[in-house]
């Protein structure tokens, strides 16, 4: 046998079937289940982020509500700085206040260490008044841009906490992200544009600084235009997944305020549009496109609700189909088992019932496989011991020397065939031939020869006695006897008679020898109904040839036995 298999042989040497199963099951089971983990793991984990994605895009929306508020805050500082006007106080008090709420409903425990530095830092800035413009002095451009500082900030930050779980797979949602970071610049435009218009309508008044203001304010609003008309081409991914979305709506509000601020202070002569008007048109356009940021951010939900249910799906699916294969190899291998067992359990059983003696079934199998073989090897066993045990027994049955039937099978036939005679009411005759002197044969010629003549006088009573139902056989050493049923008992003497003087006439020439031998005889017949045993009839047979020995031998004595036992005497 080859090396490498030995060892494993010699251990399924040591096994039951069961136990072999076993072993097979869980070699099998140990990397199936191991590749199932990991790839469970690997859906969990793809599940989990996406889900953890979702609960990033709220601290977004969060973030996004935050820089709106923190814009306006901007814009209204500088206004109310700028012309202490209480209208407007009342807008800064009122953003001031909102903004705070905003910051304090951040979950910040749940937050990241910087992220929650950050607000805090944020909170800290504006109760202390950073956000503050500036001195007097300044320009308004530069008043502006440092109340815009903290603004920037926040938009970096809400940008970190964007990027942190959303990674390059995620190109939608990405850009979804990136789209609303980019509208920083035209919230910045009109932030100016709303500052320093409201500001120069209630003053009335445009010097030189503030016409450079406007005038870079408008160029700002016209390259927003233009960088919103080439958005929709860069973002490609979102513009594909959404085609129903729009620039025309950020178009419009952005092009509504520049087209104000021109007419209104830009190309106006005098500047008597109410402030307030001017105010409330252009934060009414900054509101309906930060409409547009919360658009982006349902969708970029949207978009991960999707994720997040097909990683679902793909789990469940997955389990499924584990369940399912595991399942049918534990059916297979249980079935297989099984299988197994129970054809090895008829093989046992038709083993157990040959080793009882029991060779008349055939060994039947149903299974065509290997141990088929078997089964057609215990059959073929079956089939010989059963011919060969016939065989003995018929051996033990013979006598050696005349290849007459021995004692034994007489002893075991006789009684049947008495039993039959009386059940048929047939006649039945028993008799008992023994050689004479035969002592002296042996003495005289020696055994050799002695045994040539028992085998001759076998021969002989064989002839007489010949049909199938008689029976012959060897009685003791120079003793024979037959038992016929269904001969009229006079037909069976005269037959006797004949072979008594056939016997007594014959000239037996052996190893140079020439001898003849007579023999006497005991018939004992019955033809009755009434009943007799076996050792009845026996005894009276045997004691018939004492009779034929007493009364000078070579004769034959035969008694009927009927009511009236009587004995006839020839
Ligand atoms: P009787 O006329 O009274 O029957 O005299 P007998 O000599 O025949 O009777 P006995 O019982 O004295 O002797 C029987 C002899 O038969 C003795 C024995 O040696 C011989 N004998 C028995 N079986 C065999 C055998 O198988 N072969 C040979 N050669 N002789 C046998
Ligand atoms: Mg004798
Ligand atoms: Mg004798």
């Amino acid at each position: 046998m080859n090396l490498l298999i030995r060892p494993v042989y010699r251990l399924l040497n040591q096994l039951s079937y069961q136990s072999k199963f076993l072993l097979m099951a869980s070699f099998l089971a140990v990397p199936l289940l191991f590749l199932s983990a990991q790839l469970a793991l690997n859906f969990h984990t793809n599940a989990t982020q996406a889900q953890q994605i979702r609960h990033t895009l709220t601290d977004v929306r969060q973030a996004t509500k935050l820089i709106e508020q923190l814009e306006t805050l901007r814009d209204n500082s500088v206004i109310h700085f700028l012309t202490r006007n209480e209208k407007f106080t009342e807008q800064y008090e009122l953003a001031y206040g909102s903004i705070i709420s905003s910051i304090d409903s951040f979950d910040l425990e749940a937050l990241p260490q910087q992220h929650r530095y950050f607000l805090t830092q944020l909170k800290g800035n504006i109760e202390e008044q950073t956000i503050f413009p500036g001195n007097e002095g300044a320009s308004v451009s530069v008043i502006f841009q440092n109340a815009n500082n903290l603004v920037e900030q926040a938009y970096l930050w809400r940008m970190r906490l964007s990027y942190e779980y959303v990674s390059e797979d995620n190109s939608e949602v990405r850009q979804l992200l990136e789209m609303i970071s980019d509208h920083y610049y035209y919230f910045h435009a009109l932030g100016q544009a709303r500052a320093f218009g409201t500001y120069h309508l209630d003053i009335g008044f445009l010097d030189s600084f503030g016409i450079q203001s406007l005038d870079n304010t408008y160029k700002a609003l016209t390259s927003s235009l233009k960088s919103i008309e080439i958005s929709s081409q860069q973002y490609q991914a979102v513009s594909k997944r959404f085609p129903d979305l729009s620039q025309d709506n950020k178009l419009n509000q952005v092009e509504t305020v520049r087209t104000l601020l021109d007419d209104q202070l830009i190309q106006a002569i005098d500047l008597d549009y109410p402030a307030l008007n001017f105010y409330n048109q252009v934060s009414t356009a900054i509101n309906n496109l930060q409409e547009e940021n919360r658009l982006y951010l349902g969708m970029a939900d949207t978009l991960l609700q999707e994720r997040d249910d097909y990683y679902n799906e793909q789990l469940l699916r997955f389990y499924t189909y584990s369940a399912v294969v595991t399942l049918l190899l534990i059916y297979l291998l249980a079935g297989l088992y099984i299988h197994i067992h129970s054809n090895i359990s008829t093989l046992v059983e038709s083993a157990k019932r040959v080793a009882h003696g029991d060779y008349e079934l055939p060994i039947e199998f149903e299974s065509k496989d290997e141990l088929l073989e078997l089964a057609i090897a215990m059959d073929e066993m079956r089939t010989n011991l059963k011919s060969r045990e016939e065989q003995l027994r018929l051996h033990g049955q013979i006598d050696g020397l005349t290849q007459l039937k021995n004692r034994a099978y007489f002893d075991e036939a006789y009684p049947l065939a008495l039993a039959q005679a009386l059940r048929s009411q047939l006649p039945i005759c028993v008799i008992m031939l023994d050689v004479d002197h035969f002592k002296n044969v042996n003495d005289t010629h020696g055994h050799q020869v002695g045994d040539a003549c028992l085998k001759q006088v076998a021969d002989l009573f064989r002839q007489y006695f010949k049909r199938k139902t008689d029976i012959v056989a060897r009685y003791g050493g120079e003793e024979y006897i037959a038992v016929i049923v269904g001969e009229p008992p006079d037909s069976v003497h005269e037959q006797t008679e004949a072979l008594r003087e056939e016997l007594a006439s014959k000239l037996i020439n052996e190893s140079r020898a020439s001898l003849s031998i007579t023999a006497s005889f005991g018939l004992a017949s019955y033809d009755g109904s009434q009943g007799i045993t076996a050792n009845e009839l026996l005894s009276a047979c045997d004691s018939l040839l004492y009779q034929a020995k007493h009364d000078g031998r070579n004769q034959v004595k035969w008694r009927h036995i009927d009511h009236q036992p009587k004995v006839i005497n020839e």
